[in-house]
């Protein structure tokens, strides 16, 4: 597949297992989320909800225009744990954002 990540070398400790974790794994360069990362977190306990969710919204938009969304949408969408923070072009809790293991 396009882009996807591959490596011949091992190395033992924390890079090994971060190249076993990344082998496989479509590469998201060009991502736009990279331009203003804090807009995709999720809410934390000292952000009221408009004020996070104009975040969102914002963060939302620059997925849009992302050149890798299609590419990210199907990560997410084979992920878990991908529902609290704006990921693919869906913010937290909104309608088609798959729950979590439900299409698995
Ligand atoms: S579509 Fe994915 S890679 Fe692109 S900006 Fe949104 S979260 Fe980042």
């Amino acid at each position: 597949m396009r882009g996807r990540r591959t490596t011949a070398r091992r190395e033992a400790g924390p890079v090994a297992l971060l190249v076993e974790i990344l082998e496989g794994t479509e590469s998201l360069s060009g991502a736009a989320c990279t331009r203003a990362p804090k807009l995709f977190d999720p809410r934390d306990s000292t952000e009221d909800s408009a004020t996070a969710e104009r975040r969102h919204h914002a963060a939302v938009t620059l997925c849009l225009d992302c050149p890798v969304l299609d590419t990210c949408r199907s990560w997410a969408d084979a992920s878990r744990d991908q529902t609290h923070a704006v990921t693919a072009g869906r913010a937290p809790r909104q309608p088609g954002r798959p729950k979590n293991g439900s299409d698995q």
